[in-house]
């Protein structure tokens, strides 16, 4: 079969599995199989495929029918103009997110200490030292495999030793320690909408997405833990549901915050700050 060929077999494939944007699918998975870049795959010559090609190609493509995202199969997303390495360990950083990016990297004073508070794939805080190398950056996970994996990213895309990894729950590893901007991706997806959820979120680490109380409990633990980590000119920047606006107004003023809510580029609410 020749590379042409089986672009618009596994294409079919992936479409008939109900795979949203199956040729965009289709391509970054064979030219993953292949290990060349996707737009080689038209640019080089139209070769017979080997039968050691073919089997690698499908082994890609029954994982992605079964609805494993894109990102965990190829080990790789992009977020911030960025390369991160994902796996199973780490929820795929979400586009959306870059907005808490945009805004901690807008709140932080020149060389203000800052956190990113269960930092998974370290796609914040490594973002963050990116474009603000000025900033003291910590980050905190509970999960040693994604520890392992930010440490990973950290040193690939910005070199040893620029961030200070902090392994623990939330604050309880920051004991003593005072920030200017504590950053939280939380996780925020009511465990009992997870049935009926897309079945790409049935690959992610739960810890990163779910949480109890109508997925608010982690938030109001972050509120509650965030005073004593905060400087008296500290912000609390936290992502949020899309459909929190209210909760997040009224839990923060209740614990002396004021409170702004930006909406995400599909004009969602999606992100709380939140002043002392
Ligand atoms: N925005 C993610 C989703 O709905 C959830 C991420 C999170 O819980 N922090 O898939």
């Amino acid at each position: 079969m020749r590379i042409s060929q089986i672009i618009r077999t596994v294409g079919a494939q992936l479409r008939e599995g109900s795979i949203p944007s199956p040729v965009m699918d289709a391509e970054l998975l064979i030219s993953h199989a292949l290990d060349t870049e996707r737009f080689r795959l038209h640019a080089v010559d139209d070769r017979e495929l080997t039968a050691d090609e073919l089997r690698r190609i499908n082994r890609l493509i029954r994982r992605r029918v079964q609805f494993e995202p894109i990102a965990y199969i190829l080990g790789r997303k992009e977020f911030y103009s960025l390369d991160f390495i994902v796996n199973r360990h780490v929820l795929i950083p979400r586009p959306e997110t870059e907005l808490l990016v945009d805004l901690t990297v807008y709140h932080a004073r020149q060389n203000a200490p800052v956190v990113d508070i269960g930092t998974g794939s370290g796609a914040i805080a490594i973002s963050v030292k990116h474009s603000r190398s000025d900033l003291e950056v910590h980050a905190t996970d509970i999960s040693s495999e994604a520890l392992a994996t930010a440490r990973k990213n950290a040193a690939r895309i910005l070199g040893r030793n620029r961030i200070r990894f902090h392994r623990g729950d939330l604050f309880k590893p920051l004991s003593g320690m005072r920030f200017q901007v504590i950053a939280v991706n939380p996780p925020y997806v009511d465990k009992k909408c997870a049935l009926w959820l897309q079945k790409d979120l049935s690959f992610e680490p739960e810890v990163a997405l779910f949480s109890g109380r109508k997925g608010r409990e982690t938030i109001e633990r972050v509120i509650a833990g965030s005073g004593g980590h905060l400087t008296d000119d500290g912000v609390l920047i936290m992502e949020i549901g899309d459909d929190m606006m209210d909760f997040i107004k009224k839990a923060g003023k209740g614990k002396g915050y004021s409170v702004s809510v930006l909406n995400d580029y599909s004009g969602l609410p999606r992100v709380a700050v939140m002043n002392r």
